[in-house]
């Protein structure tokens, strides 16, 4: 069998073209353009590459961004109130704060006090439970989000597939379930004390892992034509994998995204994709 590649940098550019389009429409018709505000705390390396990714992927589409750095010493008084500052500007769309936070801060806090109108991760609570429910006013977290984009700009049908995740995590793990889920897969999810992993592996249609342990998966695990979506992301001296043993999943798999160059670009694309469903939902009101 050939194995295809799911090109994840080909269909989030598709994406950020579309928003680029819709965009320039809005400015066309005279109306302000959607803005993203990241918050970024302190200095932390891989977050400072991560929130210039963000402002640059917002430039590319025309969409406005602003990064507003905070020390690390700061009290968590004073981030919560820019977020209020920012919850209260209409010219404010999407609020992201950067995580992980410096120790000392309750992530849970800040991620609450973001108004839900504008929380384009889709971390806040009301988000998590309006996705939950199947309310389509709901933004949803962008890494899973980004998932069912890449399979459904495939080709790849969830509906009445046997869907098996790996990780249970807020981010990617459940909400990835419950998507497929509400795409009408048959939905499984699989956590570090699931006994009987291999037998449940045999069996997936389609299997998205989100454990965060490089190359713990081979293509011998799995059925022949299993449609195949790698969210882990390793960096060693090597180069960067996934959590799944590509290489081993040639000939096994109908389709599996690469690391990198799958799930990965398509977690900034979603999230200038919330952010301008967020500024739509607001301008709706
Ligand atoms: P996490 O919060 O650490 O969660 C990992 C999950 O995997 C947990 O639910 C854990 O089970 C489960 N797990 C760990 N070892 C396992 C094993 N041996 N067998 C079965 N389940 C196991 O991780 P995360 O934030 O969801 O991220 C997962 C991976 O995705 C990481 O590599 C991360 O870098 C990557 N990621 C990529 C993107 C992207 O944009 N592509 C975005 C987010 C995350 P328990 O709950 O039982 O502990």
């Amino acid at each position: 069998m050939e194995t295809k590649l799911i090109d994840g940098k080909q269909i989030a550019r598709e994406i950020r073209a579309e928003l680029k389009e819709k965009i320039k429409a809005l400015k066309e018709a005279g109306k302000p353009v959607p803005k993203l505000v990241v918050i970024l705390v302190g200095e932390d390396p891989a977050s400072e590459i991560y929130v210039r990714n963000k402002a640059k992927a917002c430039g590319w589409i025309q969409m406005e961004s602003e990064t507003i750095q905070m020390r690390a010493d700061i009290r968590e008084e004073e981030l919560l109130d820019k977020i209020q500052e920012l919850n209260q500007d209409p010219g404010v769309n999407g609020i992201l704060v950067q995580m992980p936070l410096p120790a000392g801060f309750d992530a849970e806090k800040v991620l609450d006090a973001i108004d839900p109108s504008k929380d384009v991760d889709g971390f806040h609570p009301m988000n998590v439970g309006k996705m939950a429910i199947g309310n389509p006013t709901a933004l949803e977290s962008c890494t899973p989000a980004g998932v069912i984009q890449l399979l459904e700009r495939s080709g790849i049908e969830i509906s009445g597939k046997y869907c098996v995740v790996v990780g249970r995590s807020n981010i990617v793990g459940k909400p990835m379930a419950r998507m497929l889920l509400a795409k009408n897969g048959t939905v499984t999810v699989l956590h570090s004390k699931t006994q009987n992993m291999d037998e449940i592996l045999k069996q997936a249609d389609i299997f998205v892992s989100a454990i965060g342990k490089p190359k713990f998966f081979r293509g011998s695990q799995f059925k022949e034509g299993v449609v195949i979506v790698d969210v882990g992301i390793h960096r060693s001296e090597e180069g960067i994998c996934g959590d799944v043993d590509t290489q081993s999943c040639q000939g096994i798999a109908s389709y599996i995204t690469p690391v990198p160059g799958g799930v990965g670009p398509m977690t900034i694309a979603m999230l200038l994709y919330n952010t301008l469903r967020a500024y739509e939902q607001q301008h709706e009101k």
